[in-house]
């Protein structure tokens, strides 16, 4: 380890490691500091009996030939490491309520019609909705690979428009607006808050065309590290960054929890911003703006129960399933003892080598935080019997709705295993384990990459958008402030 790099990173999540590869391949010399014992934040993985689980990211959109993020990854050299397999396109997510289910096709001309066979007077309705979420990301520079010449932002109207007015703008039927929605754990939404825009990514990335990361996400992490390091840059895992010094006019200094020290000419923090600014104590960074970042919502935070399926016993499901207890599939948040789970996300993993059967499975819901405050204190493993019991308790509830919705799916489990919002906080150090940081919130103005300090930026889920593309998009926008951001995106397009 030098002690003076040109950059460094703190955090090696999707969005340290993309600055990463940038930068390096840029010529600057580049160090990523990781807390962790694996690189990749939410891209990290975990094998139980020889199977692998992955934690965060399952599936991806936009990844056809001249859709953004397939450009993106270009750019970034992943399609050398990775396998992608395209989800069901007659129905890559499946919308279910107690009684019917509704599937997003891919393409939009099959969404169209696949969900105005089950909305047949609503055709027209379903068409302008496709035509306004295909708008906002037209409208977005970055999201539809137009001319940078262009400015970053977008109609502010999108930013502002809830999320709940745009679908009962859209249409007056409570069922389709709640189909619409059926995503809505993809960006823990909330109904009053969310901006319009941050469905509208979703939902059109996704529709443009899913698909699974064969073998599982961490080979994107695992490429970008391998990049990174062929361009000369550094990565030190195990090595938490506690403090940012500064002068009196920006920043100088990291130190590790081990007393190192590393000084560079500009800083780029992948935590959450308020893990940031918990580590800087200086005047450059005044309350208002402190409290300001320190005060903000975030987003739900969940539990998941990883499945081991019996050998080949369990069909592969090649689509993604969205069950709700209730009629609606907002507020999912607001359960009570009594009816939780409101709703589930279930998939299967898609194996690293093509076989009929799936091995591993996942059911994610809501868990708010409050429900595991009481063992924050306690360290991965050495939680207590008490937590175990919390957790098995919890898991068999999932479990017995999972059962009641794919019935005989329990007597084919080997074995499960669960995660809570403390195992979020501990391997991501996201705030109250919230799934996707931030809560974007039309009443709230964003937090940007740039900070009050001139020489670090953020990057990351709680800049720009969350997910995949809004991370890369995100990390994009960061490095402009060093590259130039016509000079960055004329070397991004031109990898077509
Ligand atoms: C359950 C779940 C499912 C998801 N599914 C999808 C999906 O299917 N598709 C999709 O596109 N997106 C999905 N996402 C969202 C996506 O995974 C995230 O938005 C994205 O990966 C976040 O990247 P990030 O760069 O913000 O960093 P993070 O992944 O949050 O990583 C931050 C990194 O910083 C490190 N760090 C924190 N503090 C310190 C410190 N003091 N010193 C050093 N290092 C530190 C952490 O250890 C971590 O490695 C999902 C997320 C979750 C939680």
């Amino acid at each position: 380890m030098q002690n003076k790099y040109d950059v460094v990173i703190i955090g090696s999540g999707l969005g340290g490691l993309v600055c990463g590869y940038i930068l390096s391949k840029n010529g600057y010399k580049v160090a990523i500091f990781e807390q962790g014992k694996q690189a990749g934040g939410c891209l990290q993985t975990f094998t139980r009996k020889g199977v692998k689980f992955e934690t965060g990211v399952h599936y991806i959109g936009s990844m056809g030939e001249g859709q953004t993020l397939n450009l993106f990854f270009k750019y970034l050299s992943l399609f050398k490491d990775l396998t992608l397999s395209p989800l069901d396109p007659t129905g890559f997510d499946v919308i279910s309520f107690k009684n019917e289910e509704y599937k997003f096709a891919t393409g939009y001309d099959n969404f169209i019609e696949t969900l105005s066979q089950k909305f047949p007077a609503e055709r027209n309705n379903i068409r302008q909705y496709a035509k306004i979420i295909r708008e906002i990301v037209l409208s977005s520079p970055f999201h539809s690979i137009t001319n940078q010449e262009e400015s970053f932002q977008f109609s502010s109207h999108y930013g502002i428009t809830k999320i709940s007015d745009f679908l009962a703008q859209t249409t007056s039927n409570e069922t389709l607006q709640n189909v619409l929605a059926g995503l809505v754990p993809l960006y823990a939404g909330v109904k009053d808050k969310t901006p319009m825009y941050v469905h509208a990514f979703i939902n059109d990335s996704n529709i443009s065309g899913a698909c699974r990361i064969v073998g599982g996400s961490d080979k994107i992490a695992e490429s970008l590290i391998n990049s990174i390091r062929s361009f000369g840059g550094e990565i030190f895992l195990s090595s938490k960054v506690c403090k940012i010094i500064c002068n009196s006019s920006q920043a100088t200094t990291i130190i590790l929890e081990n007393g190192t020290q590393v000084e560079a000419d500009y800083f780029i923090s992948n935590t959450h911003p308020e893990v940031t600014i918990d580590m800087i104590d200086s005047n450059l960074i005044r309350s208002a703006y402190r409290n300001r970042i320190c005060g903000m919502e975030q987003t739900a935070a969940y539990f998941t129960v990883y499945l081991k399926f019996k050998e080949n016993k369990v069909p592969y499901m090649n689509n993604n399933y969205y069950h709700y207890l209730g009629n609606e599939v907002w507020n999912c948040e607001k359960y009570t003892q009594e009816d939780w789970p409101r709703g589930y996300l279930y998939m299967h993993l898609c194996p690293a080598h093509p076989t009929q059967y799936a091995q591993a499975g996942e059911i994610i819901t809501v868990m708010n935080f409050e429900e595991v405050a009481q063992w924050a204190v306690t360290k991965v493993e050495q939680r207590g019997d008490a937590y175990k019991v919390f957790k098995q308790r919890k898991a068999e509830r999932l479990l017995a709705q999972l059962e009641a919705q794919f019935s005989g799916t329990l007597a084919n489990v080997e074995a499960y295993y669960t995660s809570t919002p403390l195992t979020y906080l501990n391997y991501t150090g996201t705030i109250r384990g919230a799934a996707y940081g931030v809560l974007r919130d039309v009443h709230t103005p964003r937090i940007v990459h740039r900070t009050k300090i001139p020489n670090l930026f953020f990057a990351g889920q709680n800049t720009n958008s969350h997910g995949i593309m809004g991370v890369i998009i995100g990390a994009v926008i960061t490095c402009s402030e060093l590259l130039g951001r016509k000079f960055l995106w004329k070397q991004i397009t031109t990898t077509r």
